[in-house]
């Protein structure tokens, strides 16, 4: 299996650390609003890549955070006159349904940033004590010039990078391109104590603690946007491998960027649209789909053209696979001979979409080969074809769906599932005297089918 890496800038083949296993590293998003589309694109596809590796046989330990401490959610939290931590939770769970809506696998992990201060106290603590990092008045630093592998990623050099930088005013550094690794409490923010005095982290350090935490000192895959590569993922790197004494990462992968109308996503352009506003419009397996049908590493324009012609490009499948199962009921007996080569023409389709998954997931061209298999299916599978035949479409259509995390037939175990985490956050909802949160989430059940019962031994569900 090939796939591009932004440290080498080559495809490689993918060697895991670990014969079976993967180690697999994604940065998460920021907490402070509802995700955007942007954001969904390295959500799903960095969850597609982690499908593949699992229907490959691989066992991925898939660990993606959550920045729960950030200006952004400090200046909301400002805003709405509620505490910061306040505004992160709500997020995560806001964020945590969408995931499910888009049908993105549960991480192994998702490590918050505020759970995760004592670890970043101790890589900061060694930093210093090895010389790559400082303190001033309440503010360490990382010694950037130090690390003499800094820029390896984004291929930049530090005497380049300086030529148009100058320290501000207020900042004490030794050097222009040092960056911050804690930072000291400003009145009315969230803050830790350190051994630096009160204070909070800079961004990049909850990365390489976390990462180090749950994987290791040198994982498989680390993951994120494009827009990620400089500054944030070299100074993780700076980081970890300063602290760690080891590579940190073996392949970078890195997403494109999700354009609308050809422009630039932005709030003041007017062109920026959450996941839950798509969601009004479109069933959310549409924008996964349309996130697919292009290769992770091109860009990708949104358009309500190309949006509706993913949603016809699914319906195609999934009303191809309806039939399917319908014959499936029906069909009767082994695979006849002259069935054979309908049998050995679904393995070349399979082939196809596999051949394009390894070459650095090319999930435009999987689908491509799904297509193919479905319109095959659809001349060749008919009421006289033998049960043998079909449960072969059948079995290798889930599969390739599943990597690509297409659901073909709603089932009543997701649903189910789906009820059990309403309910559960109904519960938080109420713990937290969020009444309104929790009555609407009782009537959004209701509108379902669902009935709830508050009993002594919990809630009870049933459907009506
Ligand atoms: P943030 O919350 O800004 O840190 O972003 C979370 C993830 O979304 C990062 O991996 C970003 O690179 C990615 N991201 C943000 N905007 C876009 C976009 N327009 N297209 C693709 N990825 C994006
Ligand atoms: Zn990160």
């Amino acid at each position: 299996m090939k796939l591009y890496n932004t440290l080498t800038k080559k495809k490689e083949e993918f060697l895991p650390i670990e014969e079976g296993k993967v180690k697999m590293y994604v940065c998460g998003p920021t907490v402070y609003n509802y995700i955007h589309i942007g954001n969904a694109r390295p959500m799903i596809c960095f969850d597609t890549v982690r499908r593949y590796f699992e229907y490959k046989g691989y066992e991925v330990n898939y660990v993606s955070n959550f920045t729960d401490v950030d200006d952004k959610i400090i200046n909301k939290a400002i805003e709405e006159g509620i505490p910061a931590s306040d505004v992160a939770e709500k997020y995560i769970r806001e964020c945590k349904k969408d995931m499910a809506d888009l049908n993105i696998k549960p991480a192994t992990k998702n490590p918050k940033a505020t759970e995760e201060i004592s670890g970043m106290l101790d890589m900061i603590q060694t930093l210093i004590q090895k010389g790559y990092a400082y303190e001033k008045s309440g503010t360490v630093y990382f010694r950037t010039r130090k690390f003499e592998h800094y820029g390896k990623l984004s291929k930049k050099n530090l005497d380049e990078l300086e030529a148009g930088k100058r320290i501000a005013v207020e900042e004490q550094k030794e050097d222009a391109m040092d960056f911050v690794l804690w930072k000291p409490k400003k009145e009315g923010e969230p803050y830790w104590e350190s051994p630096w005095g009160n204070g909070r982290p800079g961004w990049h350090i909850e990365c390489s603690v976390m990462s180090k935490k749950y994987l290791g000192d040198t994982i498989d895959i680390h993951a994120g946007g494009e827009d990620l590569i400089f500054p944030h993922h070299e100074n993780e790197i700076a980081q970890s491998e300063a602290a760690n004494g080891a590579e940190f990462a073996h392949y970078w992968l890195h997403n494109a960027f999700l354009n609308i109308n050809n422009k630039k996503m932005s709030k003041s352009l007017g062109n920026f649209f959450t996941v839950r506003e798509i969601g009004e419009k479109y069933d959310l397996q549409v924008l996964r789909f349309f996130m697919l049908s292009a290769h992770y590493r091109s860009p990708l324009n949104f358009s309500e053209d190309l949006m509706e012609s993913s949603k016809n490009g699914l319906e195609r499948i999934v009303t191809a696979y309806q039939r399917l199962q319908d014959i499936l009921k029906r069909a009767e007996g082994e695979l006849r001979a002259e069935e054979q080569e309908k049998a050995d023409k679904i393995q070349d389709y399979v082939q196809k979409f596999q051949e394009a998954m390894e070459d650095d997931f090319n999930t435009a061209d999987a689908i491509a080969a799904i297509f193919e298999l479905v319109k095959f299916m659809n001349v060749e599978l008919t009421e006289e074809s033998s049960n043998a035949l079909a449960q072969c479409f059948e079995k290798n259509m889930k599969a390739l769906a599943e990597v690509l995390g297409i659901i073909l037939q709603q089932q009543e175990e997701i649903l189910d599932a789906e009820i059990e985490d309403l309910i559960q956050e109904r519960q938080e909802a109420r713990k937290s005297k969020d009444f309104a949160r929790a009555d609407e989430i009782r009537d959004v059940l209701l509108e379902k089918g669902i009935v709830l019962k508050d009993t002594r031994e919990g809630v009870q569900w049933k459907r009506v």
